[in-house]
């Protein structure tokens, strides 16, 4: 199991300084989480303003 970012993200940045494992990057047009270091803890969806992390 892993979090996925949805396309609705807004590219704000907030989740990635609270993923423990920095699993969490800036992509070209959203950010995007490494499937295989997700540790799904629910802490990038908590802090999302658009709710576009979830899991998978
Ligand atoms: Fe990081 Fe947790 Fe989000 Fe996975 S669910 S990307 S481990 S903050
Ligand atoms: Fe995108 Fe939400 Fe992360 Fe902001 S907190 S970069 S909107 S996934």
């Amino acid at each position: 199991m892993a979090y996925v970012i949805q396309d609705s993200c807004i590219s704000c940045g907030a989740c990635e300084a609270e993923c423990p494992v920095s699993a969490i990057t800036a992509g070209d047009d959203i950010y995007v989480i490494d499937a295989d270091a997700c540790i799904d803890c629910g802490a990038c969806a908590s802090v999302c303003p658009v709710d576009a992390p979830i899991p998978e």
